[in-house]
């Protein structure tokens, strides 16, 4: 792949504050259950409640997953029950252990070969207490933990994100490469590509993941809009991991961005629905309902990348609303004519039109933002399309020429002065 560690955006900035509060936590409190037992008694009385005979439910861990990101590495483990957990920092080995503290099952369970920098590997220990699985790194970080509930039908999953080594490395390469693209005067687009990592995004009858698709388009779209000379893409990640939707817009501001582009795939509840729409943000609500169960869907993708502390801050995006929203809203709603425009010059699908609603990862006071539903992952006929190189590559060139025409129109915007958001 082209894409050097230059064009990928950091993130993890706010992960990295998280760390310190849970550092300092870990300090004062020595490091406490991350579940209190009162919540999983409480927990537990509702799961046997629901069943007959109360056969206690022992846990099974079923798979450790890791998504290897530029800032970070997050570890995932599954498991078929609530269970309690802590970490146990061991920083003069640099390991630290993640302590499951009722006995557990895993019988199936494979440790990942991971090596990827910020991991070096993981050893399975049986323990007496439950399962305990170390963690070993290059050099000792504090890691940040956190629990996830189970869907239905999905385990409750433990979350663990291991920061990288370099972060000021990396935070310099990236104000570089903000200082030369201000120099160069090119119009600069962020390209979002949508889920990603644990948030896999709407899923197709074939099992075709969202996040998939989003960054095979994303790619096409950053080739399809670079070769339009002075025309300079940055992708708000460039792999399969995930980042908070606050920190995928903030990518946009860092750079002062003409314009940021989210990728995403839709999902209907039957699997008739069909076409393509482009979003601009409602400060309001939605224009219809679809609109606003799709964007609470899409929203809901934060609980996942972000984790429990680190929400959107929709007060402070209020305020700072206040100052820009009518000039940034008109400039997004012209970008996403012009996107759909060209769409439907394709005539590849149908044109569900230009619309409106409360997409977080839209709420950028100060660049304007799209967000694309290309066509619908779980309606049968557009999975097979969306699988198909061939129409990701038209589908991203249709964005492109809409991008394109709106920074004809677009006054371009003047680098260096603004603003209050760096
Ligand atoms: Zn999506």
């Amino acid at each position: 792949m082209p894409h050097g560690p230059a064009t990928r955006a950091r993130h993890g900035r706010s992960a990295a504050a998280g760390l310190v509060v849970i550092a300092l936590l870990a300090g004062a409190l020595g490091f406490p259950p991350a579940v209190t037992d009162a919540e999983a008694a409480k927990k537990k009385k509702k799961t046997t409640a629901a069943k007959k005979p109360a056969a206690p439910v022992t846990p099974v861990a079923q798979t450790i997953r890791s998504y290897t990101g530029p800032d970070a590495t997050r570890l995932v483990l599954d498991l078929s029950a609530p269970a309690t957990y802590r970490l146990q920092p061991n920083p003069d080995d640099a390991t630290f252990d993640l302590v499951i503290e009722r006995p557990v099952a895993s019988p199936s369970l494979a440790v990942p070969h991971i090596d990827d920098g910020a991991v070096k590997s993981i050893t399975m220990i049986d323990a007496l207490e439950g399962l305990r699985l170390r963690v070993h790194l290059p050099a000792w970080a504090a890691p940040r933990v956190f629990g996830l509930e189970g869907e239905t039908g999905v385990a409750p999953r433990i979350v663990v994100d291991v920061s990288r080594p370099g972060q000021a490395e990396r935070d310099q390469a990236e104000r570089a490469r903000v200082a030369s693209l201000t120099a160069s005067g090119h119009r600069v687009i962020v390209v979002d590509p949508g889920h990603g990592g644990e948030a896999v995004g709407a899923v197709g009858p074939k099992r075709t993941q969202e996040k998939t698709i989003a960054l095979a388009i994303a790619r096409e779209l950053e080739k399809e809009l670079e070769k339009n000379p002075g025309v300079t893409v940055v992708l708000t990640r460039n792999g399969d991991y995930d980042l908070p939707l606050r920190d995928r817009y903030r990518v946009a501001e860092r750079y002062q961005a003409d314009a940021f582009v989210s990728i995403h795939m839709n999902s209907a509840r039957g699997r008739n629905g069909s076409g393509s729409e482009v979003y601009f943000l409602s400060l309001a609500s939605a224009s219809d309902e679809a609109s606003k169960s799709l964007a609470d869907l899409e929203n809901a993708a934060d609980k996942i990348s972000a984790g429990p502390a680190e929400r959107v801050d929709d007060d402070l995006v209020g305020i700072l609303f206040d100052l820009k929203q009518t000039e940034v809203l008109q400039q997004s709603s012209l970008l996403a004519e012009a996107v759909l425009t060209r769409i439907e010059d394709g005539r590849n699908l149908p044109s569900r039109g230009v619309k409106q609603a409360p997409f977080a990862v839209l709420k950028s006071p100060i660049v304007p933002a799209v967000l694309v539903e290309c066509a619908f992952i779980n309606n049968p006929t557009e999975e097979r399309l969306l699988r198909d190189p061939e129409f990701q590559r038209e589908m991203a060139k249709m964005i492109a020429r809409g991008v394109v025409d709106y920074l004809g129109k677009a006054p371009p915007v003047v680098r260096g002065r603004t603003s209050s958001m760096r």
